[in-house]
Parts: C-alpha cells; structure tokens; sequence
C-alpha cells in the first residue's frame, strides 16, 4: 500500500479523499491556490503546497506545479479527484512517466472514452446498447449527413465527439435545419475541445439519466454496484441524485450492469468507472463514460457499504478488488442533494463569506462538504459547496429524512439552492418517482418568481 498519496483538487472531494487515506493509514499531501489557502483540510493536513494563484489554469489545472508537488513531498500516487485533470489522458501519461501512480484508469482507456464517438465504437463491439445515430465521425458530405439523419429519424442531436460538461450538444428537428447545426456544432466543437469531429444521435424525447457504477482491479476483476438515477438535472447539471432508480426492473439493472462489467474486462479497465445511459419506454443507450470517481458516488457507498474512493485507492496500489460480484447487496434508498451557493431560482452564483453554517446529523444522514462558519467561497471555482445525503430503509424513509436534514441545515452569509430542494423533496411528481430529465426545467417555468 502507497505511503503518501498527493491529492490533487480542492473542495469537498478534496476532502474526501484525504478522509480515506487516513482510515487507509496514508499521508495525503493537499495541494491548493492562492484562493484556497484557508481551507481546513488544507490547514489540517499533514502537509499541504501551494500550486499557484486562485485562476484554475495556473494552480488545478497546472501539470508541471502538481507532478513537482509530488516530487517534492515524495508522495508516490495522486489521486485527480473529479473535474480539473481527472479526465485528461496526458495528464495521467505525465504523471506515469514522472514515476508516479495515477489513482484512475491508464491513459489508454481515458483516451478511449474520452472522445465519445471511439467510446460509442467500443461500447457496440462490448455489447453494451447505443442511441441509434451515425457510425462514428459525421461525413462532410451534405447529402451523406442527410441521409444519416432521415435513416436515424428526426428529431437528432449534433454532438462533440470530444465534447463534455453538457457543451457541445444542438438538437435538429428538421431537414432544413440539418446541415447548418452541423457545421455550427463543429465550428463550436474545434474553438472548445480542439476537436471539430461531431457525431450524431437520435434525440429521444423524454428519458431519465440512469448510470451504472464500476470497479475493476489490475487483474481483470470487475464489479458493478447498481445503478444511480440522476435525472434531476438543469442545463444537463445534475442536482439531485439516488439510488436505487424508482421503478426500474431489477433485472433490466442487472442485465445491464453485467453488460458494463463485460465491457470493463473488454477494455482491460481498471479503477472507478461510470456508465452513463438514458433510459427511455424499459430500454437503456449509453451516451457516455465517465473514468473517475463522481460527484454522486456517495449514494451508492449509502446503499452498498463500499467505501468507493478507498477501493480506488486500494486496486490503483495493485490489490485485488476485496469482494465479489455476489458479495454486493443493494440495501435501502439513498438521495443525494448537492449544495450550491447559488440563488435557488435564478441559478446566479453567489461566492462570499458564510456567515453561519449548520449541518444536519441525525441517523442515516451523511454530510460531505468543506465549509464551516466564517468560510470564503471563491468565485473562482464550481459553486457547489457540499452534498447531504441520507440512507433509508426505504425511499419513502429517505425522502423524510431529506426533509428533515434541509430543515436543519442553516447556509448565511450568502445565497444557496437549499430553498429549491426543500420544495422539491415536497414536489408530488418526484416523490411518486421517476421523473425525466427535463422535468425540473419544466418545474422552474410553471414556478415563477
Ligand atoms: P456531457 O459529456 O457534456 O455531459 P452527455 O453525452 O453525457 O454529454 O450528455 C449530457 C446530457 O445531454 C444528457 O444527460 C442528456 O440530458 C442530454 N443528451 C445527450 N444525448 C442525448 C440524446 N441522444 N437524446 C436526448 N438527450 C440527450
């Protein structure tokens, strides 16, 4: 097992991380910027340094500054979080080069995934279902990328193939419309990912974003550990998330997480993983993979008892995953609501100093954030500033204590969506379950304010 791991990302997951190298016995060196300095993991940590200013690109995102932390610190793993570089196969090809363990999956496989129309291509090849649409790169032909549509039927979505963060996405619901989305989304596509390949999809109507969760050791061993319904989303951001998903067939789930494992070993996979699909009238098509721990992960720790971070730690050393496929039970319901300093309407960041903070307790109640009374928010970063997340046995056990966690919770000093979910947790539709991923944006037109 390494002996000192360096974590490079801030915030909650930040946090989070250096929580599971304690419990594992490891030294976590935090690295930070300017604007993070008085951070209490960073004021906690058995050793922390400073990678630059507050600006992402010149401290988080900042390659050579984090790999001469590593060096300096002699840390010999680092462990990318979510977000900044956890997704960029070069970085994880430097960091191995540099003769440190990436705690993720190898460069190859980020590479893989990472451009969505290679992802799509070996997703079909493992077996796992696709949204119908183009076989890899759209053509330049005019007539060719018209015929791919009406074959595929309209409505369709022009996406990025290097595309991520919900950009890089335009939806054609005629002929006529076609060909000049194209070549906008591609014009888009080369000035923000340095790549103009798009690809396209058929645009299904009214699904739900259901995920599948994944581990894999070095040694071909995969598990999946149920799935995740994340549908509750506004501008294709996730806010609230559980697990399991309302109503689905558990043996739909599991035809499809043993599909996910499959592929897994296909790939020679390994680390934490996520199959991304949509789910619409009992059929799943994946649209993407995400290779790294994610923001929800926590609810599927509520519900299966493991510890994901720590086992991503502990296969990324070289162990073997410590359970079997049978050894993984799905117990009870878990919900997840992210926190944002953000109006809860309007959706306007709001950075400053909390004046007061309290946070929920109580049974099957699970806070993971990093502020505390008298904490800065930075504007210079994501507005999330925790997640609280609450286990039942049942939905309707969780969805009380959700009420009954927001209700205690106390964010002043600065605005937070605390508001929205405490009317959401009330909302009829969400309670019965398995609303589609454009019912919240549909909520927030028939609520005005
Ligand atoms: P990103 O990497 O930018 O998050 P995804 O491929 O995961 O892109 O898609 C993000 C969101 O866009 C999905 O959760 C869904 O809301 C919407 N979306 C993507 N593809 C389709 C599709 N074929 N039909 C309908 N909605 C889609």
């Amino acid at each position: 097992m390494f002996k000192k791991i360096l974590v490079a990302n801030r915030g909650e997951i930040a946090l989070r991380i250096q929580r599971a190298c304690r419990e594992l016995g490891i030294r976590a060196v935090m690295v930070y910027s300017e604007a993070d300095r008085d951070a209490k993991y960073v004021k906690l940590a058995e050793e922390a340094v400073c990678i630059g200013p507050a600006q992402s690109a010149l401290s988080y995102l900042n390659m050579p500054a984090i790999i001469s932390a590593a060096e300096v610190t002699d840390a010999e793993a680092i462990h990318p979080g979510y977000g900044f570089l956890s997704e960029n196969a070069d970085f994880a090809e430097r960091v191995e080069k540099s003769g440190f363990q990436f705690i993720g999956p190898t460069p190859e496989s980020i590479r893989l995934m990472g451009d969505k129309v290679s992802a799509k291509q070996a997703m079909i090849k493992a077996g796992v279902p696709c949204v119908p649409g183009s076989e890899g790169e759209l053509p330049d032909d005019p007539a060719q990328i018209r015929r791919i549509a009406k074959a595929v039927g309209y409505p369709v979505i022009i996406k990025a193939a290097g595309g991520g963060g919900g950009r890089g996405m335009r939806v054609v619901h005629t002929e006529a419309a076609l060909v000049n989305a194209v070549s906008m989304t591609r014009t888009e596509a080369g000035a923000a990912f340095g790549n103009p390949a798009v690809y396209l999809e058929k645009f299904l109507q009214n699904p739900r974003h259901i995920e599948i969760q994944v581990l894999a050791d070095k040694f071909k061993n995969a598990v999946y550990l149920g799935e995740r319904d994340c549908s509750m989303q506004r501008r294709h951001q996730k806010i609230i998330e559980e697990a399991p998903a309302p109503g689905i067939a558990r043996k739909l789930i599991e035809r499809l997480g043993e599909r996910c494992v499959a592929a897994c070993k296909k790939i020679a996979y390994r680390g934490a993983g996520t199959f991304e699909f949509l789910y619409e009238d009992g059929e799943f098509y994946f649209i993407e993979m995400n290779t790294r721990v994610q923001v929800e992960h926590p609810v599927t720790e509520m519900t299966t008892g493991v510890d994901i971070v720590k086992t991503q730690i502990m296969v990324a050393a070289g162990e073997k995953l410590p359970f079997t496929q049978r050894q993984i039970q799905i117990r009870g319901h878990a919900i997840e609501c992210r926190l944002n300093a953000e109006d809860p309407y309007k959706f306007i960041p709001s950075p400053g100093r909390i004046s007061m903070w309290h946070a929920p307790g109580g049974p099957g109640v699970r806070v993971d954030s990093h502020i505390y009374t008298n904490y800065f928010v930075p504007p210079n970063y994501d507005s999330m500033i925790g997640k609280i997340i609450v286990h039942g046995d049942t939905r309707d056990q969780a969805l009380a204590r959700m009420r009954t966690a927001l209700a205690e919770t106390v964010v002043e000093g600065i605005n937070s969506n605390i508001a929205l979910h405490r009317e959401l947790m009330l909302d009829a539709k969400f309670v019965s379950g398995g609303t589609n991923i454009h019912y919240l944006e549909e909520w927030l037109s028939h609520h005005p304010r």
